[in-house]
């Protein structure tokens, strides 16, 4: 492809895009693609020569877009948002022309101070402590991974990273507390970092379906009595299934009592932490070792773009870097080498990205536009509470509604999951409206999640009429 075909191919897929971003309301929202179908579209063999942008763009519209679940449709409900916005696709789109690999400094100066630039406004932003230093990472996942691997190191004394596992004093097992409402990459994280599932101590929830800081002081005090290692704690601020919020305030101190590394999982949530009137769920931040939340889940910014933040940077690097000569500069005694802030050598210019979204949008706009989506969530809180047909299944401290419907007379949980579960499929099916479910303690619970970038008071009205006309019949 030469310059000039680039030139025109590219106008032609950024007018594309531009026009489907404004009219993706006129796709179903998930895919109604059945398995094996796409797969059966597509030839064996990749072809021997070259093909026009033409056909495979026409491809690409026949083929392809049937097969695309919309995350960026106004009524795409489900799980958590993974929004996006006009400046931020440019953003990835100058990423992508430039074609950098901001492992070094050297490898890119501007790459990596940019990204300690906008990871320092982003901090600022949503109230992190100011000694904390941020890094992007690919997502929460390995971002909480760093922050397990780093437990290990501190509280072996890097012992883990030098002998393996088998350097462990005493073979004395190290434990992680976590609330039984956290997410899977938690354990999965556990499993990674050598921990194994039998080590995650599920501590209780209370009332709000936060972690009991008093079960977590019991646990630790039990596994202490049984010989094993209490080594760190993930609080959840926003769980996936119903964003409660575990407390810093009281498992911070209890953390920090016990020597144990704090790492805080925000990963939806943390983008509502610019509102001044959501900062509380910050409030205790300080006892924290490290904190993740994902400016690719609700702050307009498209995946990937997961921030890493810690108040340690030393034990970072001291855990993840290793400086073979091929990869030794002459400077770096006085910058940031960011393939020491985590997991992989190579490393996308993602700062670049969320630098367009945080001067296009403004911080302004950005409160705004949480703002609404967080006033959404209430209101359709509120159509539910007022319905007795429905229920609402917890509180609604962000985004998330959790509810079901409850036909009058219906009192039996596995009779009420089955009716949820084919009022869901048939929901979804219909394609106008995109939800998915939870289980909170056992009841099979219907989620609404508001967080679209060009989600609107109207889409959600029309999700309750959907829902209320699948209900009905
Ligand atoms: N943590 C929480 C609380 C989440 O809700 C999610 C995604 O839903 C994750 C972690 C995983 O995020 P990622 O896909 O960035 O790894």
């Amino acid at each position: 492809m030469n310059a000039e075909e680039f030139r025109q191919h590219g106008h032609d897929m950024i007018d594309w895009i531009a026009d489907y971003l404004e009219h993706a309301d006129q796709y179903p929202v998930m895919s109604q693609t059945r398995p094996g179908e796409i797969r059966d579209l597509l030839p064996d063999q990749a072809p021997e020569t070259g093909e026009p942008m033409a056909q495979i763009f026409a491809d690409f519209k026949r083929d392809i877009l049937p097969g695309v679940t919309h995350w960026n449709h106004p009524r795409f409900f489900a799980y958590f948002p993974a929004n996006n916005s006009g400046p931020s696709i440019l953003g990835e789109m100058l990423s992508a022309g430039l074609g950098v690999n901001a492992m070094l400094w050297q490898t890119s100066p501007a790459a990596t101070e940019l990204e300690e630039k906008v990871m320092s406004w982003l901090g600022q932003l949503v109230g992190v402590p100011a000694n904390f230093r941020g890094v992007i990472q690919d997502t929460a996942s390995t971002a909480t991974l760093c922050a397990l691997i780093c437990a290990r190191e501190k509280m072996t004394g890097h012992r883990v990273n030098k002998k393996g596992v088998a350097g462990l004093e005493n073979h004395s097992a190290l434990r992680i507390y976590t609330s039984r409402e956290a997410h899977s990459s938690v354990t999965k994280g556990a499993r990674m970092a050598g921990f194994g599932d039998e080590n995650v101590v599920l501590v209780d929830i209370g009332p709000k379906r936060a972690m009991d800081s008093a079960d977590l002081v019991a646990q630790i005090a039990a596994d202490r009595a049984a010989g094993h290692t209490p080594c760190a704690v993930v609080a959840t601020v926003g769980t996936t299934g119903c964003t409660a919020v575990d407390l810093l305030t009281e498992i911070g101190p209890v953390a920090r009592a016990n020597h144990l590394w704090l790492h805080v999982d925000a990963a939806l949530a943390g983008t509502a932490a610019i509102l001044p009137e959501m900062r509380w769920m910050f409030d205790g931040l300080e006892y924290a070792d490290s904190l993740v939340f994902n400016p690719h889940k609700w702050m307009f910014t498209n995946f990937d773009c997961s921030a890493y933040f810690v108040q340690d940077p030393d034990h970072l690097e001291r855990t993840m870097a290793i400086h073979p000569e091929y990869l030794k500069t002459g400077h770096d005694r006085e910058v940031t080498n960011y393939m020491d802030w985590g997991i992989p050598l190579g490393r996308r210019f993602r700062a670049l990205k969320l630098w367009f979204v945080l001067r296009n949008f403004g911080a302004a706009k950005i409160r705004a536009m949480i703002a609404a989506h967080l006033a959404l969530a209430a209101d359709f809180a509120g159509w539910i509470d007022a319905d007795p047909a429905w229920e609402r299944l917890a509180e609604v401290p962000l985004n998330t509604v959790c509810f079901r419907y409850k036909p009058n007379g219906v009192t039996d949980e596995e009779e009420l999951a089955t009716i949820n579960q084919a009022l869901l499929d048939r929901v979804n099916a219909e394609g106008v409206i995109y939800l998915t479910h939870a289980r909170l303690d056992e009841v099979f619970t219907l989620r609404l999640a508001v967080g679209q970038t060009r989600t609107e008071a109207r889409h959600v009205a029309e999700a309750w009429r959907v829902l209320q006309k699948a209900a009905a019949g």
